[in-house]
């Protein structure tokens, strides 16, 4: 765990001439702005500003509209751990890598985890992130008992479902615009073993695919699917649907399964790499792999949960140029054929790589700007080009008819046209941020993008 006492450093370092974009994203566009790191939240979030975690996010969330950006990841100290009820407490900078490392050998887990474990508590929160379990457990943030925040006018308050519930449920996808989260209280998940039960199976067209899906989401709590999105005809949508669950004792190896040994990239992929002769073998291959047509076996929780951690930095395969992750739902509401218009479009734009995974998504939760809602949702990787963002626009519009939404904390290129269309509860989530940051002093890139806030970080 951190010590105590401030140790701040403004990492200037890495910005030789002044004006170099500093913090990258995930996706590796569109960088700015430099990090303050110190162990004391509390002193570092003095004057407000917005935070960062371990960047995951894809886009601009993580980048602040002004100068600097508040890192907290080594504010990561553990405040209480009750091993009778499973309610943590911890600073917002504790990773869920630590997390899981330090109580899965004793029976818990997150009671969400999204397919990466490199994320802060402030970040699972900001994004309320959502796993393979959203058709039973909702986002993260339903399972959050309390939060400590910094708020705008430089108060410290404890923020709870019932105590500034308003306050509550717009920080909870909020994206860090609502104020910093310094302390997050959360009711971990008992689990039977520390294995995993996982089955595959391999289908060959999009409507089978979703139809089984929708099928095992009825029965497993874990489940997701693999698209081979470069696949056009009467295969487009083939894939793997994925589901398992914690297995029971009888079931699981007697010995503690061995963490990950993660490997990195070491230099950025050459332009030429990634082309549609390369994904479609890629593709091919891994469709192909999942030859006989359903298996089944018991997992560790990193293959299951984090499959892409092994490989470090594997943002750096899309090189210099980056990318950016189009994740949007289509609500039930709409039918199977929005999901195979939305599909067809896809493929058409040819814009698509090795990357597409479909979740099924319960019902929407509490948080302002939460993401998901009941329906299919559909996560894409697509190398930035020149015509990136009009590929966007026209996914967007697709989506926007029929009622669906982006993912905020994977967007990077949706306009703030778009945003007000899709988003029937921003209204709300504007009252909620106006009473309790009038002067918009929690801004991100995005927010400049999105809600029109200034790019100084100051109303
Ligand atoms: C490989 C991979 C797989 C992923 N899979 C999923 C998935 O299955 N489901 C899912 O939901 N997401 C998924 N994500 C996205 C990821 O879970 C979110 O972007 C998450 O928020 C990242 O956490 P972070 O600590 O890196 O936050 P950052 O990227 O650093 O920040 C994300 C947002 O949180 C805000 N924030 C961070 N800390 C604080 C704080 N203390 N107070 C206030 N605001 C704060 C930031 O301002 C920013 O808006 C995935 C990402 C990757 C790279």
């Amino acid at each position: 765990m951190a010590s105590t006492g401030l140790r701040t450093t403004e990492s200037t370092a890495l910005a030789p001439s002044g004006d170099q974009p500093t913090i990258e994203p995930w996706g590796r566009i569109g960088g700015r702005g430099v990090e303050r790191f110190g162990e004391d939240l509390e002193r570092l979030s003095a004057e407000p500003t917005l935070c960062r975690g371990l960047g995951r996010s894809y886009g601009d969330s993580s980048l602040p509209a002004g100068p600097i950006a508040i890192n907290t990841t080594l504010a990561n100290r553990i405040l209480a751990w009750d091993p009778q009820t499973g309610v943590l407490r911890a600073e917002a900078g504790l990773s869920l890598y630590t997390m899981n490392r330090m109580l899965l050998p004793h029976g818990w887990f997150s009671p969400v985890s999204p397919g990466t474990q490199f994320v802060t508590l402030g970040g699972m929160v900001a994004s309320d992130v959502h796993g393979k379990n959203h058709h039973v457990a909702g986002c993260f943030g339903h399972h959050v008992r309390a939060l400590r925040m910094r708020v705008a006018d430089g108060r410290l308050l404890e923020v709870t479902q019932t105590q500034h519930a308003d306050l509550f449920w717009a920080t909870v996808g909020g994206m860090g615009w609502t104020g910093a989260i310094l302390e997050v209280e959360v009711q971990m998940t008992p689990v039977p073993s520390p294995w995993i039960e996982q089955h595959t199976e391999q289908v060959g067209d999009l409507e089978s695919l979703v139809a089984r899906l929708k099928e095992v989401s009825r029965t497993w709590p874990m489940t997701m699917s693999w698209i081979d999105c470069l696949k056009r005809g009467k295969h487009m949508g083939r894939g793997i649907v994925y589901y398992g669950r914690w297995a029971q004792p009888d079931l699981a190896p007697k010995t503690f399964p061995k963490w990950n040994a993660e490997v990195a990239v070491p230099i950025d992929a050459p332009s030429w790499a990634l082309n549609p002769l390369t994904m479609g073998l890629f593709n091919f291959g891994v469709y192909r792999s999942h030859i006989p047509r359903h298996k089944h076996g018991i997992v560790t929780p990193e293959t299951f949960y984090y499959p892409l951690d092994r490989v470090l930095d594997w943002n750096r395969a899309y090189g210099k140029s980056g990318f950016t992750q189009y994740q949007c739902v289509i609500p039930d509401a709409a039918g199977m054929g929005a999901v195979v218009r939305f599909m067809e479009a896809l493929t058409q734009t040819g814009a698509a790589s090795f990357l597409c995974v479909m979740k099924d998504c319960g019902p929407e939760g509490q948080g302002l700007l939460s993401f998901p809602t009941k329906g299919t949702s559909i996560a894409v990787d697509i190398p930035v080009k020149s015509g990136t963002a009009e590929v966007v626009a026209t996914l967007n519009k697709l989506v926007i008819g029929v009622g669906g939404r982006v993912y905020l904390t994977k967007d990077r290129f949706t306009t703030a046209d778009d945003f007000a269309a899709m988003e029937p509860r921003l209204d709300a989530f504007r009252e909620a941020r106006a009473k309790w940051d009038p002067q918009l002093r929690f801004a991100s890139a995005q927010s400049v993008r999105l809600l029109g806030d200034s790019p100084s970080g100051a109303a």
